[in-house]
């Protein structure tokens, strides 16, 4: 896409003044009424007028500086000229208003088709949604894929055209893709459009329809397409597949296909960027002892040594253990949240260790059994 700037001849500084100036001179030399036919010169007028609508609008202007191109959908080429003239544009002309406006209605023609009705219906965009295991979303993965879509027809590959036959200017709008009406109005004339129904705006047809596509140039296909998962995917992800969406009409342009990306529960493992979690159960003895306990990594089992006296809910983290990480290099880490089990039943053997412990500690324990309330350590 080329600068807006650049379009008009002008810089990034230039005033309201020295824009407006610019454009009509460009608008003047390049006008339809004096460039007849001239296929340039069309594509250059339509190019400027584009140009000097958001230049000349100061929260377009700004927008445009702040994101170029990207902040207007269709950028040059599409803007007001599709399907007639838009008067809502003619607001940004100021002063000088009454003699560009004269320019535009003297003749038959203002503006011409937008770039995508010359070439013909575009392809729709298609999408999918697969389910990939945490792993595969962790390490990334080639996915191969099944889908449905409107594709290329074999026999005349697109083109609509019968197998020897050839592809010719469309005889209804002479190859411009548009049908024109003009009416005369108390402003002049005003020329309205509207895009070929014989050629669907692509300006050729084919002299002898395909007979497998009838003339479409495509037909309903089941592809197989190997997708490749980036390593550190989040859930609920979309890649997007430039032109793997349905091709368009008679070769126009496809659109997109976008991949919706589920991530599958782990029953070990959660994770957040590169950084993955895990829960690590250990007994009390090993909590207050210390001990060396075998950790589940998305990398295999690591030996991690847990000091002794260690906390419930105390993390740990295995540096480097975790997934890579989508964005920049590297890998994250991997952390272990500390649970610490208590014993449920006891033994008789383990009940008297626990006492003995509790006279060690100098505890008092309020122990209830039967009638009788036995305060050990009494
Ligand atoms: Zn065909
Ligand atoms: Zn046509």
């Amino acid at each position: 896409m080329k600068d807006l700037y650049e379009i008009l001849g002008v810089n990034k500084n230039s005033t309201d003044d020295e824009i407006k100036r610019a454009y009509r001179k460009l608008a003047q030399k390049h006008h339809p009424d004096r460039n007849k036919g001239d296929k340039f010169s069309e594509e250059k007028f339509k190019e400027i007028n584009a140009a000097y609508e958001t230049l000349s609008d100061k929260q377009k202007r700004r927008n445009y500086d702040q994101f170029g191109n990207a902040s207007f959908g269709g950028g040059v080429g599409q803007s007001g000229f599709q399907g007639g003239f838009d008067f809502n544009n003619l607001s940004g002309f100021g002063e000088n208003f009454a003699d560009i406006f004269e320019t535009f209605f003297s003749g038959d023609s203002q503006g011409h088709g937008r770039k995508s009705s010359q070439a013909g219906t575009p392809g729709d965009d298609r999408e999918i949604a697969i389910s990939i295991s945490f792993e595969e979303a962790a390490f990334g993965v080639e996915k191969e894929i099944k889908i449905s879509r409107v594709g290329e027809c074999e026999t005349c590959k697109g083109s609509g055209a019968a197998p020897g036959s050839r592809v010719i200017t469309c005889p209804a709008c002479n190859g411009s893709g548009e049908i024109r009406s003009v009416r005369t109005t108390i402003i002049g004339q005003v020329t309205t459009r509207r895009v070929c129904d014989a050629c669907s705006g692509a300006g050729k047809v084919p002299e002898k329809e395909c007979p497998t596509c009838h003339g479409h140039g495509r037909t309903r296909i089941t592809d197989r397409l190997k997708i490749r998962v980036p390593a550190g995917i989040e859930d609920g992800s979309t890649i997007r597949i430039v032109g793997k969406g349905d091709v368009g009409f008679r070769l126009a342009e496809s659109g997109d296909l976008y991949v919706h990306i589920q991530v599958l529960h782990h029953k070990l493992f959660t994770r957040k960027g590169g950084d993955v979690y895990s829960q690590q159960n250990i007994h009390l003895v090993q909590a207050v002892l210390g001990d060396t306990v075998d950790i589940q990594t998305i990398h295999g089992v690591v030996k991690m040594t847990i000091p002794a006296g260690t906390t419930s809910g105390k993390i740990f983290k295995l540096k480097g253990y975790g997934a890579s990480k989508l964005k920049g290099d590297g890998k994250g880490d991997h952390f272990v949240t500390i649970n610490i089990t208590i014993p449920e039943k006891l033994t008789k053997r383990e009940r008297e260790i626990f006492q003995q412990l509790a006279l060690e500690s100098g505890l008092k324990l309020h122990e209830e059994k039967g009638f009788f309330k036995k305060i050990i350590g009494e």
